[in-house]
């Protein structure tokens, strides 16, 4: 998502395991434990990776203080590959969806029902898939002023919520420059009862909503970018109990390793700038953070 170079990488690289796959930036200081489990990657895409490779960037995670993620699928070969690696591997809980990006091509094919089914199939019979999403409405696609292809984005994210109700799921939006249009979707179909907003990118009044109707807000290294003003305003704008901490990985790579892929070993990057802006220290909000966490996937 984010491709430009435009951060130099200022911290040496630390000998010793765990070995990241190539290219990955280093393992920063680690996060405090808290005196509990640890910070969570609330949304991260492994799906791309080999096994070995997804092995290293969970051993990397654990050791900069993440032990725990939340693997998101959102088409047919990433929901099967996170249904079995949330079997494989205990740091990881899942998510399943139908990306919106890819609701207006499968309503066309006559395939979004079928997909559809699919998600709460995974959602019903696997107990470690806790959550419905990423969906949402994405104004991005080229086709977003196409008719047909907007109201298959709002059937989409309309009937994943009603997954989300029926199988108790915690439901993840993904709102991109769709602020009003999502919020009126959740509105008109009633929230289930928890909702986060993946890689938040509202303003501080859409935060305070949020919290008002008592929606998580997770934010990704996208506070940590400079010009970002606007989401740091956000953050502050809200308790720090509605507050999710991601990666997105493989992208949205948190300064300084802009420009290189993201993992869920760099959430204490991300977390270091939380922190500063809300004046707590790192151990009391990775505390905040992982109580909060557990309210909405339960216990892994
Ligand atoms: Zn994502």
């Amino acid at each position: 998502m984010d491709g430009v170079l435009e951060d130099a990488d200022r911290e040496t690289e630390v000998a010793g395991p765990p070995e990241l796959p190539a290219g990955y930036p280093p393992v920063p200081e680690p996060l405090p434990l808290a005196g509990g489990a640890g910070a969570v990657d609330d949304h991260t895409h492994l799906d791309h990776l080999d096994d070995d490779a997804v092995e290293r960037l969970l051993g990397a995670a654990a050791a900069a203080g993440v032990p725990r993620a939340v693997q998101i699928g959102c088409d047919a070969a990433a929901r099967a590959w996170t249904d079995r690696a949330v079997r494989r591997w205990p740091q990881l809980l899942g998510g399943v969806a139908v990306h919106p990006n890819e609701a207006p091509d499968l309503a066309r094919a006559g395939q979004l029902d079928a997909a559809l089914a699919e998600v709460e199939r995974l959602a019903t019979t696997n107990d470690r898939i806790r959550v419905v999403g990423e969906t949402g409405l994405d104004s991005f696609r080229t086709d977003w002023d196409d008719e047909a292809a907007r109201r298959a984005q709002q059937t989409s994210f309309a009937a994943h919520i009603a997954i989300a109700k029926r199988t108790g799921a915690t439901l993840q939006i993904h709102d991109r420059d769709a602020h009003a249009e999502v919020l009126d979707v959740l509105r008109a179909e009633g929230a289930p009862e928890r909702v986060v907003f993946h890689c938040f990118s509202g303003d501080a009044a859409m935060a305070r909503l949020c919290a008002e109707n008592g929606w998580y807000l997770s934010i990704a290294g996208t506070v940590t970018f400079k010009s970002n003003h606007a989401l740091r305003e956000a953050v502050r704008a809200v308790p720090p109990v509605i507050l999710q901490v991601e990666t997105d990985a493989p992208y949205l790579t948190p300064v300084p390793h802009r420009g290189r892929p993201n993992g869920s070993h760099l959430v204490p990057l991300t977390v270091r700038v939380i922190a500063s802006e809300l004046r707590h220290d790192e151990d009391e909000l990775v505390g905040i953070l992982s109580q909060s966490s557990e309210y909405l996937y339960g216990q892994w």
